[in-house]
């Protein structure tokens, strides 16, 4: 398995040459544009495939939204968020919010998109310190890893600069969607986004999704059944914009983020995590889908491909 991974590594790094380190968030384009890592984690608590730059740490950036949205469905179950934020797909880049300002509109379009997830991070219970901690928290456990932390100048670099997430916070707020302390929830918000990850915590995420959320208490709904759900989920918001092609084109769940990563969620209890932190006009990693694209179609990984992989892929 890794000499297959460090060949499409090879394969797909000239990728990177069409992609650009995200610069909105300053602290961003400090990132080196040539390190590419990948990580697939195999059904065994311990087995993990990785190549290049594996070691790499960067942040979570819009993944961290999957970890807010669970957290968010344990403190509130899942009918009382659905209330307040939609299951739709949406066509536009994952910080637009000018149809939010529209008068038949009352929802941000899905928990994926940074208005829908400044908002249900929002709704979990507790101040801004106690929500985030509540996000690291599961992200650990999700990662079985207890030493992931976030990164401060990160986390500051986007507060000092984040004027368009201010914006659709206080249009939330000043149209009846986002309750309470705005800024002590942007504060948390900001703060989820510079959790500090390498491609091995991320593919041990899709892992502990695939594998049926252990642990996530959510009223009414069954762990496996919440497992399905933050597939679906995915597969038609996680990739923002590019949800429906990437959908088609890759066919597996999975979530990215600016700062280059890319979370996928295989059958199984197995999962990817890739880093290449130079994006695409979608925002997201340019290589990383080159990867996760052949790595797709080589050893049928997508849910439609119906030519399952003879061998057991942990014998690959
Ligand atoms: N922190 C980033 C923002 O809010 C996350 C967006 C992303 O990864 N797409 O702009």
């Amino acid at each position: 398995m890794e000499i297959l991974l460090n060949e499409i590594i090879d394969r797909n790094r000239h990728l990177i040459e069409n992609g650009k380190v995200a610069n909105y968030i300053p602290a961003l384009a400090k990132a080196d544009y040539r390190k590419i890592g990948v990580t697939v984690a195999g059904r065994t608590g311990s087995l993990l495939y990785s190549a290049g730059d594996y070691n790499e740490k960067f942040t979570l950036q819009s993944i961290s939204k999957v970890i807010s949205f669970l957290v968010a469905a344990m403190d509130n179950g899942l009918d009382h968020i659905f209330e307040k934020v939609g299951l739709d797909s949406t066509d536009e880049p994952f910080n637009a919010f000018t149809k939010l300002d529209l008068p038949n509109i009352h929802k941000p379009a899905n928990p994926m998109i940074n208005s829908g997830a400044i908002l249900t991070t929002g709704m979990i219970k507790g101040d801004s310190q106690e929500r985030f901690q509540k996000i690291l928290e599961l992200t650990r456990r999700m990662a079985n890893n207890p030493y992931i932390g976030y990164d401060e100048e990160v986390y500051l670099s986007e507060k000092e600069t984040g004027s368009r997430n201010r914006s659709m916070a206080y249009l939330m707020n000043s149209k009846g969607i986002l309750d309470g302390d705005v800024e002590g929830v942007l504060d948390t918000y900001f703060k989820q986004c510079s959790i500090q990850v390498d491609t091995m915590d991320l593919a041990k995420i899709g892992r502990f999704i695939s594998s049926g959320c252990e642990g996530i208490d959510i009223k009414g709904i069954s762990r496996k059944d919440m497992s399905v759900m933050v597939k679906g989920l995915l597969f038609t918001c996680g990739m923002y914009n590019y949800s429906a092609r990437y959908a088609i084109e890759v066919g597996i769940p999975s979530k990215s983020g600016v700062g280059g990563g890319i979370m996928g969620i295989l059958p199984d209890g197995m999962g990817i995590g890739i880093f290449s932190p130079a994006l695409d006009e979608n925002g997201n990693s340019s290589a990383g889908i080159g990867i996760i694209k052949e790595l797709s179609r080589r050893l049928h990984l997508n849910i439609f491909d119906d030519r399952k992989l003879q061998a057991d892929l942990e014998a690959y």
